[in-house]
């Protein structure tokens, strides 16, 4: 097996690992202005571990000049990828760098194909499973066999249970691992105690007077946010991206640890759509 490391690797951003040539596995997009893309290249298929921009973000941009290579990943990835997507054209709009174009963006549904945990699939003459990775939601390890060797690329995992995401669990054979390593190094203190002092501290900050922002990533922290708000009766107002993640997530239920608590934390939150509930929620108000 001949697996070429694209990006990632010394630097966070652009993951890309091509395996024999012609399996692609992500694709991502390093932020800043311009954004930076892994090198160019024209993979027979894709699969796409998890939606996050370093991993999925620069996606369209295989689709150009009439490129089709299949894009296999899950609902979730699908939906979320298609968001970032949307997203990086509107930030980008008017440069004449951008990594995509809007018609690329629009063929993403042309491409793509969907795939549930352990359901393995062809992808260039191999043989891949995606196993759930317990990160953000759809996120998959993935495991590929070229008929002699068993890759696993595990992408981002998390092994502790969230409230919106059971932790990964799964732990597929294979001959070599590539492993992300991004926060290997980091202790993390008990879950549930943190979650009890953040809850204890917001209540305490409104009780008084106060108002608590909470700067989370759009994709999974901020639902996962509102999970916790809601199982500690906290209300709260949801800005930015995470509203739309929110939205999309309604449509691939059966990827969610729990999708009615997930639901009841919806009904819980209160979505800003306009300046005029911005300042209200800010104040504490109603919109
Ligand atoms: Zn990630």
């Amino acid at each position: 097996m001949d697996i070429r490391f694209l990006g990632g690797v010394d630097a966070i951003g652009r993951s890309a690992l091509l395996v024999n040539g012609s399996l692609l596995l992500d694709y991502g997009l390093e932020g800043g202005t311009p954004v930076r893309t892994p090198p160019d290249v024209d993979p027979d298929a894709v699969v796409v571990s998890h939606a996050h921009l370093d991993h999925v973000g620069a996606v369209p941009s295989l689709l150009k000049g009439g490129r089709r290579p299949p894009i296999h990943w899950t609902p979730p990835t699908r939906e979320l990828a298609d968001l970032l997507a949307r997203d990086t054209l509107k930030l980008q709009a008017g440069r004449y760098d951008r990594p995509f174009t809007r018609a690329e963006v629009g063929a993403l549904g042309e491409a793509s194909e969907t795939h549930g945990y352990g359901e393995p699939f062809t992808a260039a003459g191999h043989e891949v499973t995606l196993f759930d990775a317990g990160h953000i939601p759809g996120s998959a390890h993935v495991l590929v066999d070229d008929g002699e060797t068993r890759l696993l690329y595990t992408g981002d995992f998390h092994v502790a249970d969230q409230r919106l995401l059971t932790g990964s669990t799964a732990r597929p054979e294979a001959d070599v691992v590539v492993c992300e390593s991004t926060y290997a190094d980091v202790t993390r203190g008990d879950r549930r105690e943190t979650e009890r002092r953040f809850a204890r501290e917001l209540r305490e900050t409104v009780h008084r007077g106060g108002t608590v922002v909470v700067p989370a990533f759009a994709i999974g922290r901020t639902q996962e946010a509102m999970l916790v708000c809601a199982a500690h009766d906290i209300d709260c107002y949801v800005d930015g991206m995470g509203v739309a993640v929110a939205k999309r997530l309604r449509r691939t239920p059966g990827f969610l640890r729990d999708f009615e608590a997930f639901r009841s934390a919806m009904g819980n939150a209160r979505f800003v759509t306009g300046g005029g509930a911005r300042r209200n929620g800010s104040r504490g108000r109603t919109p």
